[in-house]
């Protein structure tokens, strides 16, 4: 009888250490796990977001759930002002048009913009990366471009510099309403392309800082030539300097980090065998040469996806971002276009996922990485 309360104690004191290892373990790993949370906390979030982005349909099932048709077109825009200082209702004008031809826009009109391009499922891409036929974005989801002319104040106005030396930016201009929509949406991948003349952006004080700002921001800067003349009127001499003078001065303030790509002013000429195009595309200044990889116009409609034929990357079409009603070409209309005719992504860079019909559209350089499906 002794010896069996004995044996029953024993099993208790056993099972009572059990459960009090057990404890001291679980507190152990509870400690441990908040520890590495609070020590790794961005590689983690890195981590959950790497494996969303990761998405990639295989299928002719899903293909054809996302309408998936990487032959179809791409928007490049064509903006110039934001002004923050009207609203759309005040400029008696159409929409969110500034000036009549809306050149200028509001900058209410701008984050509208911004706001249907993202809820219409479009992505910004860098304009470097889609001539060179890099287009990474989500599965079921397009490609767009942004570029801005002129070098205008508006497009990145610096209002001073805080206590550790960063500028500060009006968050009515283009590049401050661009940095919300970056916290706003992620996923959006916010980039824009600058074409900026001899004047860089009419803010002496800051004009270098700003350039540098814009190439560590995730933004790109290009050429807009010296003092924006229309070279249908230049001599092939004054057509070199136009070019390379913007180059020079890109090299000086950002070395090689800046986009070879030049923006026509007002679009011309409007045809590459103009007798100053060469010197667009090939110019030189004193000891230096520079090559230009693509010339942009001013045109009216979505340029090519990279990898069919009709695509030319060394002249490329702007849609202008202006607005009149839904008609001639503006911001809605491309984008009601757009629907039945857009470039929609597989979420897989290697792979170009066309409709059996396209098959034909996509250039033979690129057969290897080619499928089709109906
Ligand atoms: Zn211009």
């Amino acid at each position: 009888m002794a010896r069996r309360v004995n044996r029953r104690k024993r099993r208790i004191r056993i099972c009572i250490l059990a459960a009090g290892c057990l404890a001291v373990l679980v507190l152990i790993f509870v400690i441990l796990s908040f520890l590495f949370h609070a020590l790794f906390p961005q590689k983690e979030a890195k981590k959950t977001e790497e494996k969303k982005e990761k998405i990639v349909l295989n299928s002719a099932k899903q293909y054809r759930k996302y309408h998936v048709d990487e032959s179809g077109n791409v928007p490049v825009m064509m903006y110039h002002g934001i002004h923050g200082e009207i609203l759309s209702k005040d400029t008696g004008n159409t929409g969110g048009n500034v000036d009549v031809d809306g050149y200028q826009r509001t900058a209410d009109a701008f984050e509208k913009d911004l706001e249907m391009y993202y809820k219409k499922g479009y992505r910004m891409i860098r304009l470097n990366d889609y001539l060179d036929g890099k287009i990474d974005v989500e599965a079921g989801k397009s490609p767009i471009v942004l570029t801005f002319d002129d070098g205008l104040e508006n497009n990145i106005r610096v209002t001073g510099v805080d206590k550790n030396g960063e500028l500060k930016i009006d968050p009515k201009s283009a590049v401050g309403i661009l940095e919300k929509f970056k916290k706003k949406y992620p996923d959006f991948h916010v980039t824009a392309t600058f074409f900026i003349t001899g004047g860089k952006f009419s803010q002496p004080k800051y004009d270098d800082k700003i350039i540098k700002w814009l190439i560590d921001h995730d933004y790109d800067v290009g050429n807009h030539t010296w003092n924006h003349p229309d070279f249908t009127e230049l001599t092939t001499e004054q057509a070199n300097e136009q070019v390379a003078l913007v180059y020079d001065m890109l090299e000086e303030i950002i070395p090689g980090k800046y986009v070879n790509i030049v923006a026509l002013p007002f679009g011309s000429p409007y045809k590459k065998d103009h007798e100053t195009m060469p010197y667009v595309y090939d110019c030189t200044s004193e000891d230096k040469e520079y090559h230009t990889k693509c010339a942009l116009q001013v045109a009216w409609e979505p340029d090519y996806s990279p990898y069919t034929v009709e695509f030319d990357p060394t002249f490329i079409k702007r849609i202008r971002a202006y607005d009149n009603n839904g008609t001639n070409f503006d911001i809605e209309s491309t984008f009601q276009v757009l629907e039945s005719t857009r470039y929609i992504s597989d979420g897989d860079e290697k792979t170009i996922v066309v409709p059996k019909e396209n098959k034909d559209r996509v250039d033979k350089t690129y057969k290897k990485r080619l499928k089709t499906y109906e």
